[in-house]
């Protein structure tokens, strides 16, 4: 990733691709105190257009304000960072990674005497789980690995260390031949996947986990309105592995894995095995809204 030609955003200058680098002894590097975000950019009628930014960049911020990490720069200047790094990468479509860290002025967990940076990185990243995951699903494997406790890490805030708990899962899932993890809380009800969250669907109706542990998912928010277009009655509540497997369909949501369905978990087909009508209906108003084909939610992209 360190080796190519553009442009990343840091600490408010454009630097050479290839030269924006940090010390062996960056805090974060060390600990894993850090905030980030996943966005994206696709091609519109409009040319290029970012999906959502301002909730996204308003995550971010949250997210440090969660960890006590002061914030070198406003939201604004964060949006323009984030425009401008796209643009002069010359990017049609895009993942874009904000992230912000804790400098080398200092060891030890009282990161006291540390300044944070801010980076801003954008590249060409096709579907996440692969486009035969879009039309026929994923295999699903609940993970031996339990997500994040309220009270352990800070389940709101998109940290880098909290990535160390959806790692070892999405690797164990692999390791056994499956395409992606479904972590429970730590009281046993589903929470999200590694890298996204979870919804399913049985007789009609949509239902996805309450947010006490899982990501707050611009994703999710995203198909919550989009459901209600579709006049779907939607639930938000606790969910048990074995209310998955009876599910007639089911689907994870996020930023890099789209609108993806689940078409097994555990071993147990999901309704038909297959990508469900609901979920392809949601699936096509998704892609619709972030390709600019959808009227209602222009609001949803700033062109860059
Ligand atoms: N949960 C986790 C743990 C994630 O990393 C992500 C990806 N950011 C999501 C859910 C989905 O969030 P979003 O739709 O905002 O990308």
């Amino acid at each position: 990733m360190a080796d190519r030609d553009g442009v990343i955003w840091l600490d408010g200058e454009m630097v050479p691709w290839r030269e924006a680098k940090v010390h062996v002894l960056t805090h974060t590097l060390h600990y894993g105190m850090g905030v980030f975000e996943g966005v994206r950019a696709y091609q519109t009628p409009r040319g290029t257009a970012i999906f959502r930014l301002p909730e996204h960049t308003r995550r971010l911020f949250d997210s440090a304000h969660i960890l006590n990490m002061p914030m070198p720069c406003d939201k604004d200047t964060l949006n323009q960072a984030i425009v401008q790094v796209v643009r002069e990468n010359g990017l049609d479509t895009a993942y874009i990674r904000p992230m912000c860290f804790y400098g080398s002025e200092g060891m030890g967990l009282r990161a006291d005497n540390l300044k944070v940076h801010v980076m801003v990185a954008a590249w060409t990243w096709g579907t996440y789980l692969g486009n035969q995951a879009l039309e026929q699903g994923i295999r699903v494997r609940t993970s031996s690995y339990t997500r994040h406790h309220v009270n352990i890490t800070m389940c709101k805030a998109k940290a880098n260390g909290n990535y160390m708990n959806s790692m070892l899962a999405l690797q164990e899932a692999l390791a056994c031949g499956y395409d992606e993890a479904l972590l429970l809380d730590a009281e046993g009800y589903v929470a999200e996947g590694s890298g996204e969250n979870i919804f399913i669907i049985r007789d009609g109706v949509l239902y996805t986990p309450d947010l006490t542990s899982a990501l707050n998912g611009i994703t999710r928010a995203t198909i919550l309105t989009l459901a209600k277009s579709l006049d779907l009655t939607v639930i938000e509540k606790r969910i048990t592995r074995d209310e998955v497997y009876i599910a007639d369909e089911a689907f994870f949501t996020g930023t890099a894995a789209e609108v993806t369905p689940i078409r097994e978990l555990d071993r147990r087909a999901i309704g038909s095995g297959t990508r469900g009508p609901i979920t392809e209906q949601l699936q096509t108003l998704y892609f619709d809204a972030v390709q600019g084909r959808h009227p209602d939610h222009a609001d949803w992209l700033t062109v860059v």
